[in-house]
């Protein structure tokens, strides 16, 4: 069962390939990029953001009725995210059916009015991505503030994540992989 990767169009472009290698580094399985056309839902124009919940529910429906993809599929946008309950999310994801989002929108340098630099770009958008991954995969929330399934409140504690599993996220992985 693959993972399964969509590029939004109007995500950043050119950064695909580095952010791709680096979740399969993360994680230790290697997504493919998928491309279809996709219809992101749920734009509130009161707050000029979208709401996750929504685009996850068309994702839930591409993903068990028009395309046939095998596997968890991640989107990556550049739609700021909101879901009920919080201004803005990095991204989302909802095991039971496979289907996860993270945004770029908080993610670059230029959004907090910081020089752009697509490397932290493509860390940032690894990082959550295998977060994200991680939990289609079956992983919980982590208490070590350095573990990629560290749930980060903002751009400096998703900073302070290293680009890893902890042990113990890892060991319950591989025992996720083993059931
Ligand atoms: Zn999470
Ligand atoms: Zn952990």
């Amino acid at each position: 069962m693959g993972i399964n990767i969509l590029w939004d169009l109007q995500a950043p472009q050119g950064i695909e390939l580095p952010v791709i290698r680096m979740i399969a580094m993360i994680l230790g399985k290697d997504p493919v990029l998928v491309r279809y056309p996709f219809l992101i839902d749920g734009y509130d124009r009161n707050r000029d953001q979208h709401d996750a919940q929504q685009i996850l529910n068309r994702m839930q429906d591409t993903l068990t009725r028009r395309y046939d993809i095998d596997g968890p599929l991640l989107l990556v946008t550049s739609c700021d995210l909101y879901t009920n309950g919080c201004n803005f999310v990095f991204g989302l994801a909802r095991p039971v059916c496979g289907v996860g989002i993270v945004s770029t929108a908080r993610l670059g340098n230029d959004y907090y009015g910081r020089v752009p630099d697509d490397t932290d770009l493509i860390d940032r958008t690894a990082k959550e991505g295998a977060h994200e991954i991680g939990h289609l995969l079956g992983l919980e929330h982590c208490e070590n503030p350095e573990c990629v399934m560290f749930r980060p409140k903002t751009l400096d504690e998703l900073d302070r994540k290293k680009k890893t599993l902890c042990p113990a996220c890892r060991e319950a992985l591989a025992s996720l992989d083993r059931r």
